[in-house]
């Protein structure tokens, strides 16, 4: 049986780690602090923001939590964030993802000020990302490659078969495995053999978003596989884009999901913050 990653021991320690952080930058007066910005009523993402609250008081920062209705004016948005770009005191703003459609979501991640971009999204970061200069790295995909490496699953010269191109996961994890020196295939909807490209994959990162997708004769022996998929099903249990159950045995390592890919998320979301506050200290 492959090994199985435990990615919630690993987010875990992360987040010892941070708070050594988070007190050496009190120790110089500085409070690290996210600010979390919520428009609307919708439940998931009422829990997301509820869980970075709960992780940011974990690792003793503070969080400015600024929860909007619904019907919240785009111009009102757009000036709650120019004020927290300005304060001092703010080093991280995340804006939770959707916004009401009234609202065009292009235009507010681009007013986020790029070094306070805890998510990664602004074109100035994702730039940065694909030109290999400093930048907050998006999370997910951050935790991805963080998740690899403290398991010591080397990536330089493996074959890295990544399934989904979204901007938010697929993309910038590519260009971080490439920047490990992995040899990087993209799949996506009009992929044609991708069966064919999975079964090349040393490592594969499953981020399309359905349910038990990657079977075990897609994959080879001893492959890692990197679950990102959330999906909920009609029981109401989650599973994974991985049939984590078919492919346990095969593989070389596995994530499961949940206490995968999932907690890593949040942990860089942290990370970035604090990085974001030692930055201010420069
Ligand atoms: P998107 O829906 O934005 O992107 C899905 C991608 O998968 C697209 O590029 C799409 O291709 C591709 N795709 C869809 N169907 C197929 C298929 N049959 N074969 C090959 N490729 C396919 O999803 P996200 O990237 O936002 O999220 C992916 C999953 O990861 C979701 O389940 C989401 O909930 C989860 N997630 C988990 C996170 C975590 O912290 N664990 C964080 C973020 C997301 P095309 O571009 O051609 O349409």
């Amino acid at each position: 049986m492959g090994k199985i990653i435990n990615g919630k021991q690993i987010a875990d320690e992360i987040k010892e780690e941070l708070k050594e952080k988070v007190k050496k930058l009190q120790e110089k007066e500085i409070e690290p602090t996210l600010a979390v910005i919520l428009v609307g009523e919708d439940p998931a993402s009422q829990i997301y923001v509820s869980n970075k609250k709960k992780a940011c008081e974990y690792v003793g920062m503070r969080s400015l939590s600024y929860e909007l209705p619904e019907d919240t004016r785009e111009d009102t948005l757009l000036s709650l964030i120019k004020e927290l770009n300005n304060r001092e005191d703010v080093h991280g703003i995340l804006v939770q993802l959707p916004l009401p459609s009234h609202i065009e979501e292009e235009k507010i991640l681009m007013m986020i000020a790029p070094e306070k971009d805890v998510d990664g999204f602004h074109p100035m970061n994702v730039g940065a990302l694909s030109i290999g200069k400093k930048a907050f790295l998006p999370c997910t995909a951050a935790g991805i490659i963080e998740l690899l490496k403290r398991s010591n699953l080397s990536i330089e010269g493996k074959h890295c078969v990544v399934i989904g191109r979204s901007n938010i996961v697929g993309k910038p994890v590519s260009m971080l495995l490439l920047r490990e020196n992995g040899t990087v295939t993209m799949c996506h909807s009009r992929t044609t053999n991708l069966k064919e490209l999975c079964q090349q994959g040393d490592i594969i990162v499953a981020a399309l978003g359905k349910p038990n997708f990657v079977t075990a004769d897609m994959i080879k022996h001893g492959a890692v596989l990197i679950d990102v998929g959330i999906n909920r099903l009609e029981n109401g249990k989650v599973c994974g884009d991985i049939d984590f159950e078919g492919c346990k045995e095969k593989a070389g390592a596995i994530t499961p999901v949940p206490r995968g890919v999932g907690p890593m998320t949040i942990a860089m979301l942290l990370y970035n913050c604090i990085q974001g506050a030692e930055q201010g200290e420069e």
